[in-house]
């Protein structure tokens, strides 16, 4: 893999060799993002302690396991636990001895019952970091965070830290994706860093020193600004993914295919074919709450008008989650009850575990909640599914799940659900119909071997 090839090339050149200004590194919240920095960043070559208030995952990590999916990671544990640079704790006194660069990676969750982030993890752990700051320090947040967050925690950590105004504060927003990583770290597209010094860049600097080497845009600018940044992009992200929606519910009214639109658009360079695939939506622990965030902090800071497009955004895409419902419960004759569905997929995307607002889970609930019994299978995502789906039966692989299915539901274009032989699974099914949640089969292959086929924004 390119990410690991990476990371061997520059493991054992010390970042900053020479100039002696290599930070040593603290990163709080070891889960998806922390986790990952974490291990990069020792692979990279700096002394790194991860620390988070959850021991198990502590014990997890320590003992050289990956809580979590993700391709490439486990390897690199292992090397960077090898190398000596890689340690982690629960104790932020520990911490604020160690850390001259301190990454707060702890989650901003949706609050409950509100649109807004909940700041109660990052205004934590950055009060329990800054109790123990007695020295000159640097901490950079990298956590999604509504806009001003940075402001406000300046103050904290000035009011807070014995050494005072010695420690500053940074932001450096995260742009990595869950199943690449490995190397949206180690070869991100570009660094952010929002300072309100010059130490503050240079320490940054320092801190990512390795990968700058590499030629690596890095676009230096104020806290506020870099806040923003994240959010901005993901909203464009979800824009244009629930943009591609809106025009396949058109289709469904007006018989027009929105695979071959969503083709004939993206050849227009202006426009492009990323993120302009139609399908379920988006899901997963960040987009969106996210625009939620957004949407919700605009409001507060009484520009809601400008950026509430954003409820709309997030309006086509919750619909494309009842449409697909609709398109199975249409498939079963117009009635869920006591009809066998097998749901291929649970992650909220392919090469993850991870099933926060997953569609897929969505969707395959809803089903059961209207009568269905529902078998889900996903190649990496049960445990976590199970646990916060007890309702729902679980296979082991597609096949056996599929066995005496009256419809088939594709929500997670895994691989493997993509390559499935549709005589295979015809062979095995009480019914042969299949509603392709994500375009990932090719319905003249799937119509050919006498299944009807359904799928989103397609005649
Ligand atoms: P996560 O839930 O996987 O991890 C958060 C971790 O923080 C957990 O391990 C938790 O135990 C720990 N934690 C909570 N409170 C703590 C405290 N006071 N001190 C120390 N640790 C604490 O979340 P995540 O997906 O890694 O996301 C973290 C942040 O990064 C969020 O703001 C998210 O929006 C942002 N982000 C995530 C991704 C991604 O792909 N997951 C990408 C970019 C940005």
């Amino acid at each position: 893999m390119a990410a690991i090839t990476f990371a061997e090339d520059v493991a054992g050149a010390r970042p900053g060799e020479g100039d002696g200004a290599v930070p040593r590194l603290t990163v709080i919240g070891t889960g998806y993002l922390g986790a990952t920095h974490a291990i990069c960043m020792a692979v990279l070559g700096f002394d790194v302690l991860g620390v988070d208030v959850d021991p198990g995952k502590i014990e997890r990590l320590a003992g050289g396991e990956v809580p979590f999916f993700e391709p490439g990671l486990p390897e690199l544990l292992a090397k960077a636990l090898d190398s000596g640079r890689l340690r982690f704790t629960t104790s932020f006194e520990e911490a604020a001895e160690f850390g001259d660069v301190h990454f707060i990676c702890v989650g901003t969750p949706q609050q409950r019952g509100s649109d807004a982030a909940d700041m109660t993890y990052v205004d934590s752990a950055v009060t329990e970091l800054a109790r123990h700051l007695r020295r000159r320090a640097l901490v950079v947040g990298k956590s999604t965070v509504p806009v001003g967050t940075a402001a406000r925690l300046t103050e904290l950590v000035r009011n807070t830290a014995p050494a005072g105004s010695e420690v500053e504060l940074a932001w450096n927003p995260e742009f990595l994706r869950e199943g690449y990583a490995v190397d949206d770290t180690l070869r991100p597209d570009r660094l952010v860093f929002g300072t309100a010094s010059a130490w503050a860049e240079e320490q940054l600097r320092a801190a990512f020193a390795p990968v700058i080497a590499r030629d690596t845009p890095v676009v230096v600018t104020d806290l506020t600004t870099a806040e923003l940044v994240k959010v901005a992009a993901n909203s464009f992200l979800a824009t244009k993914i629930s943009y591609i929606n809106a025009m396949a519910e058109v289709c469904e009214a007006t018989g027009g295919d929105v695979t071959g639109l969503a083709e004939a658009l993206a050849y227009d360079d202006r426009i492009g074919g990323r993120f302009l695939k139609p399908g379920l939506g988006f899901g997963g622990g960040c987009l969106p709450k996210d625009i939620r965030a957004f949407a919700h902090r605009a409001e507060e800071l009484g520009v809601g008008q400008a950026v509430a497009f954003l409820r709309e955004v997030d309006g086509i895409n919750k619909r494309r989650r009842a449409r697909t419902v609709d398109l199975v419960r249409e498939m079963a004759g117009g009635d869920l009850t006591g009809v066998r569905v097998t749901a291929l997929g649970a992650a909220f995307k392919p090469n993850s575990d991870d099933i926060r607002d997953a569609p897929a889970l969505d969707v395959a609930s809803t089903l059961h909640q209207l009568g269905a019994h529902v078998t889900v299978v996903d190649p990496a995502a049960t445990e976590n599914a199970r646990r916060s789906h007890p309702e729902l039966s679980y296979g082991t692989d597609a096949l056996s799940a599929a066995t005496g299915a009256d419809v088939v539901v594709l929500l997670t274009e895994w691989t493997e659900f993509r390559q499935i032989d549709p005589e295979a699974m015809g062979a095995v099914v009480a019914s042969r119909r299949i509603v392709d949640g994500r375009h990932a089969l090719d319905p003249v292959q799937w119509r050919t071997a006498g299944w009807e086929y359904r799928a989103l924004g397609r005649p």
